[in-house]
């Protein structure tokens, strides 16, 4: 037996979530067991600890869209008992039962081995949320960033903490946009040279174009935020779409994109192939310094996710939330 937060959801359609005690037999199909390590806390982990929003299929379930441990058993030529492994993605969490849970059973194309200069926490501290500010990072690059500074929006979350960090780290002039004042110490100490207030980018103009300013965006908040940054960005810079925290409308012009040749690239974390996973997970080692990392992190346990999945809806946590699991 071992433990495991599960969700239910009773008569009258309500979920609620209780660590419990679960056999290995309950566990899904899956070619690779993985005693797991730390989990993490990530805005669809919200939603599947809560109502489930149509990310849920089956109850009981268990959620944690991302996890790490070391494999305990394994049909897969690629991993044996003892490899230290790492999951994001995947539906893992959402439509098969996921991270929350001192063991998992998934198919081994999900995970990818432990990247060397991590270790499990240090992985789960930068988690799916950390993973996808270095896929969105990437996808700057790749388009070219057009000097600075660069703007990270929803700077205070999981992406926008670990986009903030690295960017710095890569030398670029980082401005955290945040609806957190009380914010603004850790975020600088995060590499953030500017702090711009929610407030600012949330009111809302007739100007489709404004002055040039920043030269790359990291978005995790679309909505009317992202339509205002669009229109501010410089000529052929790009905005790496990565969240819809402040709203999933995107009430926006095409003249950003006609007029100054702007690129509006969508971050997707979930059915990353593998190479792509690994060349991510490489640079996370590389281009992100741990004490950032560690400045990041909030330390939780199974029995504080229910709490803990209201809170990350509400836009309350800041940084990363890494779970114990066995604790
Ligand atoms: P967090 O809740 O940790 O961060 C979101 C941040 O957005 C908040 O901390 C807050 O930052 C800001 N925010 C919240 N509500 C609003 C609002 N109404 N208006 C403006 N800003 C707001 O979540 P994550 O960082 O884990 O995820 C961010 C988004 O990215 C989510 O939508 C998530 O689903 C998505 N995501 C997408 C992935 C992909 O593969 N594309 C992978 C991972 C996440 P502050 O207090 O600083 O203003």
């Amino acid at each position: 037996m071992f433990n495991a937060l599960i969700v239910n959801k009773n008569e009258d359609g309500k979920t609620g979530a209780a660590v419990e005690q679960i056999e290995l037999d309950a566990l899904p199909a899956g070619d690779v067991t993985v005693a797991v390590e730390y989990s993490t806390v990530n805005y669809k982990d919200g939603l599947c600890i809560g109502p489930g929003g149509g990310l849920v299929r089956n109850y009981p379930h268990i959620p944690g869209i991302d996890f790490a441990g070391t494999v305990e058993a394994s049909e897969d030529a690629r991993y044996k008992a003892g490899d230290k492994v790492v999951l994001t993605g995947w539906r893992v969490g959402e439509a098969h039962w996921g991270g929350y849970s001192q063991k998992a059973r998934v198919s081994g194309d999900w995970l990818v081995p432990l990247p060397s200069g991590l270790d499990t926490r240090q992985a789960m501290a930068v988690g799916t949320a950390g993973f996808t500010a270095m896929l969105a990072v990437m996808a700057l690059e790749d388009h070219g960033i057009k000097g600075g500074p660069v703007l990270v929006t929803g700077a205070a979350g999981g992406v926008g903490s670990v986009a903030t960090a690295i960017l710095a780290h890569l030398g670029h002039e980082v401005a955290a946009v945040t609806g957190r004042p009380e914010t603004g110490d850790y975020l600088k100490g995060l590499g953030a040279t500017q702090i711009v207030a929610r407030e600012e980018l949330n009111e809302t103009t007739k100007r489709p174009l404004e002055a040039e300013v920043w030269g790359g965006c990291v978005d995790a908040v679309g909505g009317e935020m992202l339509a205002r940054v669009l229109g501010q960005m410089k000529y052929g810079a790009s905005v790496s779409a990565v969240g819809l925290a402040g709203g999933a409308g995107l009430p926006a012009t095409v003249i950003p994109f006609l007029l100054r040749g702007v690129n509006l690239l969508g971050i997707d974390s979930v059915m990353q192939p593998y190479d792509n996973r690994l060349r991510a997970w490489e640079r996370v080692a590389t281009d992100l310094p741990m004490d950032k990392l560690e400045a990041m992190v909030q330390p939780a346990v199974l029995s504080d996710l229910p709490q803990l999945g209201r809170d990350i809806l509400k836009g309350q946590v800041k940084g990363r939330v890494v779970v114990d699991v066995n604790a």
